[in-house]
């Protein structure tokens, strides 16, 4: 199922009023009392929660939103009363710990700039909830750690929303690989980046921690790993300011790296807040290719394989227009399954340490380092 804007617009209004229709829904027993569905409480009211999150729960058949953290007060009531979310459910940050005292809210969705995720994961485990934290995990490796501890402290589940790992396009082109079909992998271009405007936290690196690369390169390189299933072993990068405009002050416009993987495969990924560039994967083996354009947004990906031979060989063209669900429904239902029957997530807390970690390498080879909160 692939959905324009505005027919997921129609099908979420079909859904939030289906949870008006019944209101005491938000207030039913939750996931771990018995509903089968997992409370989410969203922090931060923004684009990703707002515009794609909370719309993709509505999908979901395992998770509903049972509470919201906002500064503003107005727009949570605007939000609260569309998702049948009772006003007593609504907190400020400085309320947050009081999400302590609400049985019906099992998980939090972390949607806030990257600095705060290591702050409110583990005031959330300390409350006894599962967290499901945006990308990137956090500004550094010792708070990805800290919030890996604070969870397995607390016997909570820790995900990171990884989407393109619950996409249906991404995951088709990694088992073309799995199955063989490329033949061995030998090298993988990636690219993501757009122009940022101004005034905005990405490029302050107290709240962001890092420029284009750990917002949006960072999907070039989970990419790379989830389509090799390989860590890489070398990396090193360049980055650089074009634009002297007082966008980049404090974090790097563009930067383009190599990457070397156990089996010999490399490859060549870039990033930037200087340019439009719709992220795009291309994977070459020795008995074909794939190229995935667009590979990271929301909507529209599309496939193009060939393998087997020029002549007699297979050709895949697959626009992910009949691609379904919407993957933030997938990504809710995973996280939701996991906190129902127990399971480990498929992007844990190990998964964004991970790409932490390789970043905070790959910085340090273009003189550039990972802010700290
Ligand atoms: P946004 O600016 O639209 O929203 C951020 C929210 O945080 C707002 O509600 C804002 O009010 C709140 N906030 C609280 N304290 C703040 C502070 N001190 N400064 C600024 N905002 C503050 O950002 P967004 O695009 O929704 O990004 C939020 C997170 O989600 C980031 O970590 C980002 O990397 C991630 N993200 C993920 C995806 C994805 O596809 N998975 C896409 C976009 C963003």
């Amino acid at each position: 199922m692939n959905l324009t804007r505005r027919e997921f617009g129609r099908i979420a209004g079909a859904g939030i009023a289906a949870q008006l229709a019944s209101p005491l829904r938000a207030q039913q027993p939750t996931g771990q009392n018995g509903s089968g569905k997992v409370g989410y409480c969203i922090v931060g009211l923004g684009r990703i929660s707002m515009g794609e999150f909370m719309p993709g729960v509505l999908q979901s058949p395992n998770s509903h939103i049972t509470a919201l953290v906002s500064g503003h007060r107005d727009k949570a009531l605007r939000v609260a009363s569309q998702y049948g979310v009772p006003t007593s459910s609504i907190y400020s940050y400085e309320e947050y710990d009081k999400i302590r005292d609400n049985p019906a809210i099992d998980a939090v969705y972390i949607a806030l700039p990257n600095s705060m995720h290591a702050e409110y994961t583990i005031r959330a485990a300390k409350a006894g909830k599962h967290v499901l934290s945006e990308k990137p995990m956090a500004t550094s490796v010792e708070d990805c750690k800290k919030m890996i501890q604070a969870c397995r402290d607390a016997n909570k589940k820790l995900m990171i929303a990884y989407r393109c790992q619950y996409e249906a396009t991404n995951l088709r082109a990694v088992q073309l690989i799995r199955d063989g079909k490329l033949g061995k992998v030998q090298s993988i271009e990636a690219a993501f980046g757009f122009n940022i405007g101004h005034n905005e936290w990405r490029t302050n690196r107290k709240l962001s921690g890092g420029g284009p690369m750990v917002d949006v390169g960072i999907y070039c390189l989970n990419a790379t790993r989830y389509l090799t299933g390989e860590e890489p072993t070398d990396l090193r990068g360049y980055s650089s300011v074009i634009d002297h405009d007082g966008r980049f002050n404090d974090v790097e416009e563009s930067l383009s790296w190599s990457m070397k993987f156990p089996s010999g495969i490399l490859a060549n990924c870039e990033t930037t807040y200087g340019a439009g560039m719709d992220g795009f994967f291309r994977v070459y083996g020795s008995e074909g290719n794939i190229n995935v354009d667009p590979a990271f947004n929301y909507n529209g990906l599309h496939l193009r394989a060939q393998y087997g031979g020029f002549r007699n060989g297979t050709r895949i063209d697959e626009p992910n227009t009949s691609r379904g669900p919407y993957q933030f429904t997938n990504e809710a239902n995973h996280f939701s399954d996991c906190v129902l029957n127990n399971k480990t997530p498929k992007t844990p807390g190990e998964e964004g340490l991970r790409d932490m970690a390789l970043i905070t390498r790959l910085y340090s080879t273009c003189g550039e380092h990972l802010g700290t909160t």
